[in-house]
């Protein structure tokens, strides 16, 4: 679990809790995490499903991610200023009212999936939030006897949980991984199906 952060009139900006001890939360640790990854998430892999520019240096319009991420998760400029400033793996960059991830992109990775093997090395599964506990400690099972279908892009995803739920969860499933383990992946069309997908190759991404 990542910790709090937070902003103190003495201290500054702090991480955990500041030395005077006055310090304000900013934003708790569950919620931290979660802001991080999909604020990784939407400058590395998908930031077109909504709707932002990205530059070929990677850089977005800081106005543009704090829309989209008020939107999605109800925080604002002050909370990503501090998740960037202390994500431990310096994965952000803010500057010029910009911000970008420094490295880890997918966004090209992706173009490459259509020309490489059959199936992506990542697939996703969008779901009703309320399922997501239940799947990250059991596993993703097929409803009703039928296969757990997952999709090609993030936008699919969405668009598949939207029938759950209007601001449905995406998980992000380690296709590759699953294949080097034995498991099996179809791929139907424009969907990818398999029996069953345990928690280990299962991560949370919106
Ligand atoms: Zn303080």
């Amino acid at each position: 679990m990542m910790k709090p952060l937070g902003f103190c009139e003495r201290c500054g900006k702090f991480e955990g809790s500041c030395k005077c001890g006055r310090g304000r939360i900013v934003i708790n640790g569950k919620k931290r995490e979660l802001v991080s990854k999909f604020l990784s998430g939407l400058l590395r892999h998908f930031p077109h499903s909504f709707g932002l520019k990205v530059d070929e240096e990677g850089w977005a319009r800081l106005e543009d991610v704090e829309r989209i991420v008020r939107e999605r998760h109800g925080v604002g400029r002050r909370e990503i200023e501090l998740i960037a400033e202390f994500d431990p793996k310096g994965r952000f960059e803010i500057r010029d009212g910009r911000i970008r991830a420094r490295y880890g992109h997918s966004i090209k990775v992706e173009v490459d999936w259509s020309e490489g093997s059959d199936i992506p090395s990542v697939l996703y599964h969008g779901t009703h939030p309320k399922n997501v506990e239940s799947i990250l400690k059991e596993g993703l099972r097929p409803m009703r006897r039928r296969e757990v279908h997952l999709s090609e892009t993030i936008g699919d995803a969405i668009e598949v949980g939207r029938r759950y739920h209007p601001n449905p969860a995406v998980l992000a499933i380690d296709a590759e991984k699953m294949l080097k383990d034995g498991l099996k992946v179809r791929k139907k069309g424009k969907v990818y199906t398999t029996d069953y997908v345990p928690p280990e190759y299962i991560k949370r991404i919106i």
